[in-house]
This record gives structure tokens, C-alpha cells and sequence, in this order.
């Protein structure tokens, strides 16, 4: 072997061309929608492809990535908690992940492991469809990580951002790295984004804003899509507000982790389609 060969995965005597390994690293181990959107993908693209989930705890991440290299895994989906430690353990930051602070996307290329976000084009990719945007006012609700990333879509969307958190001073920081400002609910807006993780099973009675609080005409977009329909989206609906659930993001994200390492961009139609049939079948899924 020379110090430049690249591990693959090998072909088994009876199959085809070898397949492509990519995978998803989460902890706690739990349920993951991520290899029902990426399968579904491969296979209307014809991409031989496989898509794993691996239970890597924060003691194991660094080998994990190092894992990368060594099978030759084409791509790794990062969720929590390792968005932000993945950034130390990549080649190559893209300037989006590098801004917003997190990674949600490995992908190996011939000489380097690049981190990516997707999360803000998933955000940008579901918001699109109902706007224009520019020069209209949100409201983000939360300053963890999908907040990050959803104030770095709005700021690319043009929007003016306010940002409101249980903890202002994260409120403060996030404003002060992506650009907005820190303010309050009763302030009016067009968007309000909820970013907290209020609502989430088995939390389903819990809501971010009290109905009162939602203003009637306009958009309310719950980045939860466990349950579908938030207990914010049904009050939001019966204000008279248009509403956008969680799982469009999560479609879009999807799209473009597969597009950065096959160079093909599955219908996100086909994608949505399988992720409300699982999601039909299993209450547990995440
Ligand atoms: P995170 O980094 O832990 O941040 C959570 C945020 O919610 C923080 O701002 C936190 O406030 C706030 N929060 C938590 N519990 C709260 C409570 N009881 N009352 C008020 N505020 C509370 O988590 P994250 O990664 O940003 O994820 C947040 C949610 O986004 C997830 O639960 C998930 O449902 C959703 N998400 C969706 C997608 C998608 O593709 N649709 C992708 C990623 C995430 P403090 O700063 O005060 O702690």
C-alpha cells in the first residue's frame, strides 16, 4: 500500500462496482430519520451508495472521523452534540459552517475531510416558497444551534433579524457573530422561527410563545417536526397564520449533503414523501 492509497470499501466476488460508504454520528443512540432520507435518495439516483447510523460518543468522535479516512467513508452527517467539536477535527471549514459556528456535513475528498452546514440552505431552500423576504422582519425564538444557523439564512435572505432567548447573553453573542439584534416577542414581525426545542414528543404540550402572542398574517416556521403538527403550529392556524413544519428543513439539509458529495441533487418531493411515511409508521423516529 503507498501513503497515498485511498480505502474504499471492496466488492464482494458476486456484486458490482464497490459501494460508497456514508453515515450519520449522533449520541445518544436514538431513532434517526437521516438513512431513510439519504436511501431513498440514493436509490432514485441510482447511486450505489450505503447510509449508516453510528452511535459515537464525545470520546470516540475524533476516532470516528479518523475512521473516515481509514474505511474510506465518502460522507458523515453530524448531529448532536458533535456539530461543534467536528470543526476541530476537519481539513478544510467552509466559510457558512466556519460563520455559523457548526458542522452538520463531513464529506472526504481525495485529500482532505471538509465540513460543511446544511442546515441554513435547508432553512433557506423551505422559507423560499413562501416569499420574497427581503427587507421583512423575523422573530427567532432560541440562540443554540439551529438558531445560528437559521439567523445566518435570514441574514442571507435579507431579513431584519430579532433574536429572543431564555439566556440573553447567548442572545447577545449570536448577534453579535451573525449580525440582528436581541429584542422581544411583542415586537411585530412577518417570521417567527422556533428554534427551541418547546413542543418536541414527548414535550407535545409545551409551546415557546402563548397563542396570544402569534400575530395573525404571518408565517410561523417550526423547526420541530416531532410531532409534525406543533402544538405552536395549531394555535398558529386557528390565529389565521400560515405555518411551515420542521420537516422541509430537514428534507433540504438532506438534498445538499448529497449533492456536495455525489455532484446530483435528489427531488426533495420523493425525500419528503418517504420521511412522512416513516414518520407515520414510527412515533420514535428523530
Ligand atoms: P441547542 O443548541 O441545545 O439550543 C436550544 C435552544 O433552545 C437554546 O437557545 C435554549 O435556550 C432554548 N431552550 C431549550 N429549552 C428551553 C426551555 N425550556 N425554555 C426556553 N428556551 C429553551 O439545540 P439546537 O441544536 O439549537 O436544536 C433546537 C431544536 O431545533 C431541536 O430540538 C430540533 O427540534 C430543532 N432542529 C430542527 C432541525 C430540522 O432539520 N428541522 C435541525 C436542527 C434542529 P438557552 O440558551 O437558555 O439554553
Amino acid at each position: 500500500m503507498t501513503a497515498n492509497h485511498e480505502a474504499r470499501p471492496v466488492q464482494a466476488l458476486d456484486e458490482g462496482p464497490a459501494r460508497e460508504l456514508c453515515g450519520i454520528i449522533l449520541h445518544p443512540a436514538g431513532h434517526t430519520l437521516s438513512p431513510i432520507l439519504h436511501q431513498a435518495a440514493y436509490a432514485a439516483l441510482g447511486l450505489d451508495a450505503v447510509y449508516l447510523a453510528f452511535d459515537v460518543a464525545p470520546s470516540a468522535l475524533e476516532g470516528a472521523v479518523a475512521g473516515m479516512r481509514a474505511l474510506g467513508v465518502r460522507q458523515l452527517s453530524v448531529s448532536l452534540p458533535h456539530k461543534e467539536a467536528v470543526l476541530k477535527l476537519a481539513n478544510h471549514i467552509s466559510p457558512e459552517a466556519q460563520q455559523i459556528g457548526a458542522a452538520n456535513t463531513l464529506t472526504r475528498t481525495d485529500d482532505a475531510i471538509v465540513a460543511d452546514n446544511t442546515d441554513w440552505v435547508g432553512v433557506l431552500r423551505t422559507l423560499e416558497p413562501h416569499g420574497p423576504w427581503k427587507g421583512r422582519r423575523a422573530t427567532v425564538l432560541g440562540a443554540g444551534g439551529a438558531a445560528r444557523a437559521v439567523v445566518y439564512a435570514l441574514r442571507h435572505l435579507g431579513m431584519d433579524v430579532l433574536v429572543t432567548n431564555r439566556t440573553r447573553e447567548r442572545a447577545s453573542r449570536l448577534v453579535d457573530e451573525l449580525g440582528g439584534r436581541v429584542g422581544s416577542i411583542n415586537e411585530p414581525y412577518d417570521l417567527l422561527v422556533n428554534a427551541t426545542p418547546l413542543g418536541l414528543q414527548p414535550q407535545v404540550d409545551a409551546s415557546p410563545v402563548g397563542a396570544e402572542e402569534l400575530q395573525p398574517r404571518a408565517l410561523i416556521f417550526d423547526t420541530v417536526y416531532r410531532p409534525l403538527e406543533t402544538r405552536l403550529l395549531r394555535e398558529a392556524a386557528a390565529r389565521g397564520c400560515r405555518t411551515q413544519d420542521g420537516l422541509d428543513m430537514l428534507v433540504h439539509q438532506a438534498v445538499e449533503q448529497i449533492r456536495l458529495w455525489s455532484g446530483h441533487s435528489p427531488d426533495p418531493a420523493l425525500l419528503r414523501r418517504a420521511a412522512d411515511h416513516a414518520l407515520q409508521g414510527d412515533t420514535a423516529l428523530r
